[in-house]
């Protein structure tokens, strides 16, 4: 059914019009949703499983940037959380969403929002089990709370890493900061194939829910990195209670990073500085390299090694080829 249009003609939503025909539909694998008809949901974990559970938010300008696609919006949100629980080794399963949408914000815009929900349904096996929906008069507002499952007692937390691990990335790092330096303007003359790609690591980072369920028994501790690789090697390190020294020339760069960076040295520091990755950082026994390799070409992704975890005190450095240390504002954390 559609609202009446406002006095301005625009085609605006009400809350129930928003659950009851945009949202309900993602509720509809998920018997114990209710198709959003009740004030709670019912979760069973699988026999053997305990439950895990992640937030982020994200707000337009700050996250992301107001003229993204909604669709890649919704992706991310959703993408970001389903990353969280991939590096604790948990298989999601659901999802609770809360919006708050400006008073200008069109419907058309809802339901492109959650058709890229629908889609990413389809392709990590979760559905819509609850939320909220408010108006704000800020700017638009998502939080999305995940919801997975892990192996009794073996959830990977950020502690466990020990002195003499190695230290594993999985895929590319760079390109999500790159894309976004793509967006802003700062890389004329990228060929078209690139900026696309780069573009596309920003707005729609792939989780690594297949190699999740692979890390506990394997890796001693684990993180996906959102802020940057050094400053969540960082937090790491910390929980850990260990140090760390990253091998610079090892870190795994995307064809269209590096084309990227050949055209733009400046931006050397993003692979490891710049943020929005969502890769797996973990660490291993040095003993398990090959079982790391397996569990990794069997998820269909690369984890290469980037170094190695150092006794506590050592601090984290990241060096060059030859060993030397390479100063780490020179690898600066960028936000906008
Ligand atoms: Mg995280």
């Amino acid at each position: 059914m559609t609202p009446p249009a406002g006095a301005d003609g625009r085609d605006r939503p009400g809350e129930f019009e928003i659950i009851g025909e945009i949202f309900a539909p993602l509720a509809a694998d998920a018997p114990g949703a209710w198709g959003l008809k009740d004030d709670a949901a019912l979760f069973h974990p699988s026999a053997g499983f305990e439950t895990v559970l992640t937030v982020d938010a994200m707000v337009a300008g700050v996250h992301f940037l107001p003229d993204d696609p909604p669709e890649s919006i919704a992706k991310k949100l959703l993408r970001v959380n389903l990353s969280d629980l991939a590096a604790k080794g948990a298989v999601p399963r659901g999802y609770l969403l809360v919006t708050a949408f400006p008073p200008d914000i069109d419907i058309g815009w809802i339901r492109r929002f959650a058709e890229g929900l629908a889609a990413d349904q389809a392709r990590y096996g979760v559905s819509l089990w609850g939320g909220d929906t408010v108006k704000t008069p800020g700017p638009l507002t998502l939080s999305l709370t995940a919801i997975g499952e892990v192996p009794q007692g073996r959830i990977v937390r950020r502690g466990g890493a020990e002195a003499g691990d190695d230290l594993y990335v999985t895929g590319t790092l760079g390109d999500a900061a790159l894309g976004l330096a793509v967006l802003k303007g700062e890389l004329p003359g990228l060929a078209d194939e690139h900026a696309a790609f780069l573009v596309s690591r920003y707005r729609e980072p792939e989780p690594r829910t297949a190699l999740g369920p692979a890390l506990p028994g394997l890796a001693h501790a684990a993180l996906d990195v959102s802020d940057g690789l050094m400053a969540d090697l960082g937090h790491l390190c910390s929980a850990s209670g260990v140090g760390a020294r990253v091998e610079f020339h090892r870190l795994p760069l995307s064809p269209a990073a590096e084309t990227a960076l050949r055209l733009k040295p400046e931006l050397r520091g993003l692979p490891a500085g710049g943020g929005d990755d969502y890769e797996i950082l973990f660490a291993a026994a040095p003993g398990d390299a090959a079982r790391v390799a397996a569990a990794a070409a069997q998820a269909g992704v690369e984890a290469v090694r980037i170094g190695t975890l150092l006794p506590a005190g050592k601090g984290v450095a990241a060096v060059d080829e030859a060993g030397r240390e390479i100063p780490l504002k020179q690898l600066g954390y960028r936000h906008f």
